[in-house]
C-alpha cells in the first residue's frame, strides 16, 4: 500500500507562508504574516487542534498552486493577489465544497489567530504581532492611569503561559462522589447559572438535590487570559455538547433552515454561561413587567405592531425586587444607584426602579474612554451612568477585587472577581452534604408517570450508559434552546405534543438580542480599550423602554447605548468598516492603525415577540444521537428595524461628538444565538398563551419547573442574567413552600 504523503509537507508549509504574506504583507521593516509565524501556526495546528480541517486545507493549497503558473510560492505578487482574490470570492477552481462558511472564512480566521493569538499556540512569534498593535498580552493589575486616554502602553508583552500557575490552574471543586440518592427532593437538569443557583437555595433550606450536568466539571478559572481558547474561537466550552446540536436557522416559515452561525459560543460545562459571561448585572425597569398594558395606555392598542405577541409578565417589579436584592448580594454586584428624583445629582441611572438596598459594592472605575463617552452623552442631553456588574470591586466573600485585566467576557476570571456559579454558590452547596452533582450526564428526556406528573430525568452518562434519576420536583435549567427541545422530546401518552405543550405554546415567543453596534475610529488618539472588563462601561438609558416620548416615531420601546471595554486582537482584526477588504496591504494597514483607536458603542435594542418567530424541532437535522436539533425561525420586524435605525443614528451622534473620525454600523439583523436568547417556555397566567406560571411551574405538567430566560415574556433592553437569577430564587422559594413537590 502506498503511504499517504505527510500533510502539511515542506512545500505546503512554504505555500502557507506565501499565503500569510499575501494576506498580511510586510510593511517597511515590519514583519509580514510569514515572519510573524501565521503560516507556521496553521501548519502546527493542522497536526493538532485543527486536524479535522486538513483535507480542506489540502484542497485549498492545491487550488492556490494551480491558479498560478509555476505554483503559488514562485508566483509574482500580483499573480498571488489574483489567486487570493478568487479564493475569497469562492471563484478559485478546485476549492472544496462547504455549506455554512467558505474556506476563505476558515483560513482567514486561522491566519488571524496565527498573527495575534497568544504565542503559546505557536504563532505571533516573539510577540511580533502584538508589538505591531501595541497590545501587551496577558496582563493584570492595570492602574487607572494606564486607562487614561492617549497613554502609551509601556508594559513588555506577556504570554498566558507565563502567568503564575496559581492563577491558571486552581484545584477543581470536589464534587461529591459515591452513591447518588435515588429520590432526592429535586432533580435539576443543567448545572449552569440558573440550575446551580436553584440547587443552592434548596439545599440551604434543607432539601436534597441531584444536579445532572451534561458537561465536564471545571473550576471556572479555565481559559484565563487566552483569547484563542475562548468560546468564540476554539470553542472548547461548546464542544462538550452544544457543537453537536447547534440549532438551525431560517428567517421565515417555508425557507430551508441552515446551521445557525453563533455570534458567541455557548458553554456546556459545569457553571454554564455563568463562567463566560460579561457580568453586566442590571435590573429590568418597572414598566418592563407591564410592557403591553403601559404601551397601550400611552399610545393606544394600534401601537402594538401587527403580528406581535407582546404580553405583560405575570408578576410586577415589586414582586421581584426582594429577589433582585438577594441576587445582587449572592453575585456580589458593584454599581452606582441612581436618583430618579434628581438626575442632575446622580452618577447612577436615573431611570432605575426603586431599590430596597444599595449596591453591595461601589461601581467599577470609569476608564478614559468611559469618561469621553459620558461627556459626549451629557452634551447630547443624556444621563450617563456606570453599568452595574457582578464583578467585585473590593474583596467579597473570598473573591478578590477586579484586576482590570484584558480578558473578561468569554473567559474564566483568574481571581474570581467575576461571579460564576462556582465562586458564589457551589462550594457552600456541596459543603451542605445535600447536593450531588453528576457531570457528564446528558439528559435526553423528562420522565413522567401514568398520571402525567414529572418524576425524573433519563440521561446518558459519559460512558454512554443510560440511567433514570428520580426527584420529587424536576427542574429544567438547560438554556433557552434545550429547554424547549427537552419539553418537545419528552412527549408521552399523557403529553402527546410534549410536556407543557397542550396548548401548542412551547417554542413560541422566542426572542434573541440583535447587536447592531456602532464603531468609531479616533484618528490620532489612544483609547487603550483592551484594558478592563467589557462591563467597565458607561451607558445611557434615556432611550430605553418608554423613557422618551415615542409619539410619531413609528416604533415602540427602546434600547441602551454603552461604550464597552475589552478589545482583543484576534477578534478585533475581524472588525472592519464595509470598505476595508479582508486581506492585503489595506487590511493590514487598517488593523495596525485602527486597533488602539477603535471604540464600539454597543446597542442593546428591545426585541418584541412575533407570531412568526419561534423554535421547533428541525424535521431534517439531527444531533449526534439522532435526535432533532432546534430549528429557529427568526427575523427582525419593522418596529425593530426602525428602532435600531433610530438608536444607531443617536449613537453615531455621540461617537462623532466624542471625536470619532471614521464611523460605521453593523446591520440590523445580526442573527440568532446572541447569548440573550429567551422565550420558548413563556411565563403567564393563562395556559392558552404561556407554558409556565410566574414561578416557572409548567401549567400542564405537575412536578415540573422551568427556570432560565426561556420563561421571559419579553426581552427588555437589559442583559438577562440578573433577572434569570432573581426569578430562579423566587421559583426555588416556591418549591420549598410547596413542600418540595411543585
Ligand atoms: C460570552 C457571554 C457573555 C454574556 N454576558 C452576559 C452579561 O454581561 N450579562 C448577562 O446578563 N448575561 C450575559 N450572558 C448570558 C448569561 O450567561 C446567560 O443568560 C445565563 O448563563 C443563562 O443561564 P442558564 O442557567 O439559563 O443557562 P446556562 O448558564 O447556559 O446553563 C445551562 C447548563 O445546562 C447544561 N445543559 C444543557 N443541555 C443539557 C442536557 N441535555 N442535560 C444536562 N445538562 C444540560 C449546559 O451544559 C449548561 O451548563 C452572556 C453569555 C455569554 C456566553
Ligand atoms: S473580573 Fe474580568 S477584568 Fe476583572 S480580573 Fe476578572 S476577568 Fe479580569
Amino acid at each position: 500500500m502506498p503511504q499517504a504523503a505527510p500533510f502539511p509537507s515542506e512545500a505546503d508549509r512554504r505555500t502557507l507562508d506565501a499565503l500569510a504574506d499575501t494576506v498580511f504583507p510586510p510593511r517597511g521593516d515590519a514583519p509580514g504574516g510569514a515572519a510573524i509565524g501565521a503560516g507556521a501556526y496553521i501548519a502546527a495546528a493542522l497536526a493538532g487542534a485543527y486536524a479535522a480541517h486538513a483535507e480542506e486545507y489540502r484542497q485549498v493549497l492545491a487550488a492556490l498552486d494551480a491558479a498560478c503558473p509555476g505554483g503559488f510560492v514562485a508566483a509574482a505578487a500580483d499573480a498571488r493577489a489574483r489567486a487570493v482574490d478568487a479564493f475569497e470570492k469562492g471563484a478559485l477552481p478546485g476549492l472544496p465544497p462547504t455549506t455554512d462558511r467558505s474556506s476563505f472564512d476558515l483560513v482567514w480566521r486561522h491566519l488571524r489567530e496565527g498573527l495575534f493569538a497568544d504565542p503559546e499556540h505557536g504563532g505571533n512569534r516573539d510577540f511580533s504581532g502584538w508589538r505591531l498593535l501595541g497590545f501587551p498580552g496577558a496582563q493584570f493589575g492595570y492602574r487607572a492611569e494606564e486607562q487614561a486616554l492617549d497613554t502609551p502602553v509601556t508594559r513588555a508583552p506577556a504570554s498566558a503561559a507565563d502567568l503564575p500557575q496559581s492563577a491558571r490552574l486552581p484545584p477543581l471543586p470536589t464534587l461529591r462522589r459515591g452513591r447518588v440518592p435515588a429520590e432526592p427532593d429535586a432533580v435539576v437538569i443543567g448545572g449552569g447559572a440558573a440550575g446551580l443557583m436553584l440547587a443552592h437555595r434548596l439545599v440551604m433550606a434543607g432539601r436534597t438535590v441531584v444536579v445532572l450536568e451534561a458537561g465536564p466539571p471545571r473550576t471556572g478559572r479555565e481559559r484565563a487570559m487566552d483569547e484563542l481558547s475562548a468560546t468564540a474561537f476554539r470553542n472548547e466550552g461548546g464542544t462538550a455538547k452544544f457543537n453537536r446540536e447547534v440549532p438551525t436557522w431560517r428567517r421565515h416559515a417555508g425557507e430551508r433552515a441552515r446551521r445557525a452561525v453563533m455570534s458567541q459560543g455557548l458553554e456546556t460545562a459545569l457553571g454554564g454561561n455563568s463562567v463566560a459571561w460579561g457580568a453586566v448585572a442590571m435590573r429590568f425597569y418597572e414598566d418592563d413587567f407591564r410592557v403591553r398594558s403601559s404601551t397601550v395606555a400611552r399610545y393606544g392598542e394600534a401601537s402594538i405592531p401587527a403580528g406581535s405577541t407582546l404580553a405583560d409578565w405575570p408578576l410586577s417589579y415589586a414582586d421581584l425586587e426582594p429577589f433582585y436584592a438577594q441576587a445582587e448580594r449572592l453575585l456580589g454586584v458593584s454599581g452606582q444607584a441612581g436618583h430618579p428624583a434628581d438626575p442632575a445629582r446622580s452618577r447612577g441611572n436615573p431611570f432605575e426602579a426603586p431599590r430596597s438596598d444599595p449596591y453591595p459594592m461601589p461601581a467599577l472605575r470609569t476608564s478614559g474612554l468611559g469618561a469621553l463617552f459620558a461627556e459626549a452623552a451629557r452634551a447630547e442631553g443624556y444621563h450617563p451612568f456606570p453599568l452595574p456588574a457582578a464583578i467585585a470591586t473590593t474583596p467579597w466573600r473570598g473573591r478578590h477585587a477586579c484586576t482590570y485585566c484584558s480578558f473578561c467576557s468569554r473567559f474564566g476570571c483568574h481571581v474570581d472577581a467575576k461571579a460564576s456559579a462556582q465562586n458564589t454558590v457551589l462550594a457552600e452547596a456541596l459543603d451542605s452534604g445535600r447536593l450531588t452533582v453528576v457531570t457528564g450526564a446528558r439528559v435526553l428526556s423528562i420522565v413522567t408517570d401514568e398520571s402525567g406528573r414529572a418524576v425524573g430525568a433519563r440521561y446518558r452518562d459519559a460512558d454512554g450508559e443510560l440511567h433514570v434519576q428520580g426527584g420529587g420536583t424536576v427542574v429544567l435549567a438547560t438554556y433557552a434552546f434545550e429547554n424547549s427541545r427537552m419539553l418537545l422530546l419528552s412527549a408521552g401518552p399523557r403529553h402527546r405534543r410534549g410536556l407543557g405543550n397542550e396548548t401548542g405554546q412551547v417554542g413560541r415567543h422566542y426572542l434573541t438580542r440583535q447587536q447592531p453596534s456602532v464603531y468609531g475610529v479616533f484618528e490620532g488618539r489612544l483609547l487603550n480599550r483592551f484594558i478592563g472588563p467589557t462591563a467597565q462601561a458607561m451607558a445611557i438609558a434615556d432611550l430605553s423602554a418608554d423613557h422618551f416620548d415615542h409619539s410619531g416615531l413609528g416604533f415602540i420601546r427602546g434600547g441602551r447605548i454603552a461604550a464597552f471595554n475589552q478589545y482583543l486582537p484576534t477578534e478585533a482584526s475581524g472588525v472592519l468598516p464595509p470598505d476595508v477588504p479582508r486581506w492585503g496591504a489595506p487590511w493590514r494597514d487598517f488593523v495596525l492603525d485602527a486597533y488602539p483607536r477603535t471604540a464600539m458603542l454597543f446597542i442593546d435594542p428591545e426585541m418584541l415577540p412575533y407570531e412568526s418567530n419561534g423554535l421547533d424541532l428541525d424535521p431534517d437535522v439531527n444531533d449526534d444521537l439522532g435526535r432533532p436539533v432546534i430549528r429557529i425561525t427568526f427575523d427582525v420586524h419593522d418596529n425593530e428595524r426602525r428602532l435600531i435605525a433610530f438608536l444607531q443614528e443617536r449613537a453615531l451622534r455621540i461617537a462623532r461628538r466624542m471625536g470619532a473620525t471614521r464611523t460605521w454600523t453593523r446591520p440590523a439583523l445580526t442573527g440568532p444565538i446572541s447569548t440573550h436568547d429567551v422565550g420558548g417556555t413563556r411565563m403567564g397566567s393563562d395556559p392558552r398563551g404561556s407554558v409556565v406560571d410566574g414561578f416557572g411551574r409548567v401549567h400542564d405538567t405537575p412536578g415540573l419547573v422551568v427556570v432560565g430566560g426561556s420563561t421571559f415574556a419579553s426581552l427588555p433592553a437589559v442583559n438577562p442574567a440578573l433577572t434569570i437569577v432573581a426569578l430562579t430564587l423566587r421559583a426555588a422559594d416556591r418549591i420549598i413552600a410547596d413542600g418540595g413537590r411543585a
